[in-house]
């Protein structure tokens, strides 16, 4: 057995010996209180059916996490939990539901089923998408890719762009990697330059006739179905305007996208953002000028994708979540929330993601 498929094997025998023996609820009372924030992006539905399923979470799970926690935990917006969290008023522990970009069915599907349950969740949107009705990178190298193949696409991406050594090593993965989707997205995402990136996936989606902007409603909500969701009560954050890889822009570019994004709430909702969280997530993708940016900004927490729970006292710009999509398993959320997952943690085991 590999050291990794070993660690996975620990984890879940320890994550299903909590849930079913309800040892959990020991753990929980033994440990202090803390907070789990879990992030997702959407509610699997017909509007985001292109999506691939790490970004969606089914409605039954979703309602089966909300219902279990509920009765054991607070269920808070980022913003009440941050507040708690920095004033160390945190008395139990206490859940987050948040939901990255802003897709439609938020407003369609998630909304609905949080309130019948009582809870509310906090949105983290894109604001260029929703001002603009303009599709963030990835979406165009999906489409273009369903569309072209993966072949062609590196051929015809090669072919335009005005960056040899981003050009190098796309053709380097490619011969050697088979040209994956991951291995495609990995290079575009780190390798090549950003606003080069940026032009040459416009002249494609053109030269292909592909409607970024028709996807682009079918995804996301509009301003009035994000004034809508505020008005109801859920939360809306920010999330940069065109979903940058912060840790690639420069200090210049980084206040754009973190400071434009909320002036765009506070302009469009009358309230400004009290929550950031940085595109994909991972410590590689922002870093600490981007953490004082968000500080600087106004923002009371920024959110990031690495795993674990937060505890009074943590540093509110490098909050961690728990990812939530069509894999969820309540018994490892529920590790997480009790305090298991960190005891391992403590003791010198990091349970895998
Ligand atoms: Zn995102």
């Amino acid at each position: 057995m590999s050291k990794h498929r070993l660690k996975l094997a620990v984890r879940n025998a320890v994550a299903r010996t909590l849930y079913a023996t309800g040892l959990h609820a020991l753990v929980q009372r033994l440990s202090r209180p803390r907070v789990l924030i879990l992030a997702g992006h959407c509610v699997s539905a017909d509007s985001n059916a292109s999506l691939s399923k790490d970004t969606k979470v089914r409605a039954a799970d979703l309602v089966r996490i909300v219902r279990f926690f509920g009765r054991r935990y607070d269920i808070l917006t980022m913003q009440e939990a941050a507040q708690r969290l920095r004033a160390g008023t945190l008395a139990r522990s206490a859940i987050v539901l948040t939901m990255d970009d802003g897709y439609v069915d938020n407003l369609t599907h998630l909304a609905p089923l949080l309130e019948s349950l009582g809870v509310r969740a906090t949105i983290y949107v894109e604001t260029r998408a929703l001002s603009e009705r303009r599709l963030n990178w990835t979406h165009s190298l999906f489409l273009l890719l369903d569309h072209l193949g993966h072949a062609a696409f590196v051929a015809r991406y090669c072919a335009l762009a005005n960056d040899a050594k981003g050009v190098a090593q796309l053709q380097a993965v490619a011969q050697q990697q088979g040209a994956s989707t991951y291995h495609i997205k990995r290079v575009l995402k780190y390798e090549v330059q950003r606003l080069d990136r940026e032009r040459v996936l416009e002249a494609l989606m053109q030269a292909e006739r592909l409607d970024g902007r028709a996807l682009c409603d079918t995804l996301y909500m509009t301003w009035a179905q994000a004034r809508e969701l505020h008005t109801r009560g859920h939360e809306i954050g920010a999330h940069t305007e065109s979903h940058a890889i912060l840790s690639r822009c420069s200090a210049d570019e980084q206040r754009q996208e973190i400071e434009g994004s909320r002036a765009a709430i506070q302009r469009e909702l009358g309230a400004a953002p009290a929550s950031f969280a940085y595109p994909f997530g991972r410590e590689w993708d922002w870093n600490d000028s981007a953490a004082r940016a968000v500080t600087t900004a106004g923002y009371t927490s920024s959110t990031t994708t690495h795993p674990g729970t937060n505890r009074p006292g943590c540093d509110m710009v490098r909050l961690k979540r728990v990812m939530v999509d069509e894999d969820v398993r309540l018994d490892l959320l529920v590790a997480e929330a009790c305090g298991g997952f960190d005891l391992l943690r403590k003791l010198g085991f990091q349970p895998p993601a």
